[in-house]
């Protein structure tokens, strides 16, 4: 079964050419405009690798700026929003496709199948649950997808070094941190898209729970 880009169903994408990237990003803006310029870089640089966007569906803050950037340049953009969110009219209306799901939940499964692969760029609570969330099903296997974080002015220092400290400590292992592919600038992150992620590896440290 084709998914109507060339690909069958559960076929890897890597190395072949456009894909859909899932952003997660502020729906704020941040204080530097050195934010603003990285998710306008990526949306610009998405269109020009002939790639297409899934987000988190909103018109506000790094998401909106993404958003339109990506429009501009003549991308496509799928918006996927939970109704609450709609109907708080933070809703991006000019978008290619908007999905409007019941919740939360449902919103975050959504945008995990639609993806081919997963960047973050910074933000609050909201992106930090998105990203920690493809990261735990990464490391469990429930999908394979890349997980590229844009370290905007060592914006994710501190959850890097929180990451380190979960290995340190015997909560996390190696590979499971190094699958959070750290990048300084969007267009490495672009790059990145291409390279397949880790194979995966069992979960757990030391004992295993019986399945
Ligand atoms: P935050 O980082 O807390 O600003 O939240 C940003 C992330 O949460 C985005 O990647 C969205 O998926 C989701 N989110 C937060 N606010 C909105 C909004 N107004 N519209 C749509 N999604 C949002």
């Amino acid at each position: 079964m084709s998914d109507g880009r060339g690909r069958r169903s559960g076929q890897r994408a890597w190395n072949t050419g456009p894909v859909r990237v899932c952003v997660f990003c502020g729906s704020s803006s941040g204080f530097e405009p050195m934010y603003r310029d990285a998710a306008i870089e990526l949306g610009r640089l998405l269109v020009t690798h002939g790639h297409s966007l899934v987000y988190g569906g909103g018109r506000v803050g790094l998401m909106g700026a993404l958003a339109d950037a990506v429009l501009a340049a003549g991308g496509e953009v799928i918006g996927v929003i939970p109704s609450q969110l709609v109907e708080r009219e933070v809703a991006h209306t000019a978008l290619t496709e908007l999905r409007v799901r019941g919740s939360m939940h449902e919103r975050k499964a959504d945008m995990v199948a639609l993806a081919d692969a997963f960047v973050a760029l910074p933000g609050g609570y909201g992106t930090f649950d998105e990203l920690f969330e493809v990261l735990t099903w990464l490391q469990l296997g429930i999908h394979a997808k890349p997980v590229v974080i844009v370290d905007v002015g060592a914006f994710f220092a501190s959850l890097f070094a929180l990451a380190d400290g979960a290995v340190a400590a015997g909560f996390l292992k190696q590979s499971h941190r190094d699958a959070a592919r750290r990048v300084e600038t969007v267009a490495e992150a672009i790059a990145m898209l291409d390279a397949p992620p880790p194979s995966p590896e069992s979960k757990w440290i030391g004992d295993r729970p019986v399945p």
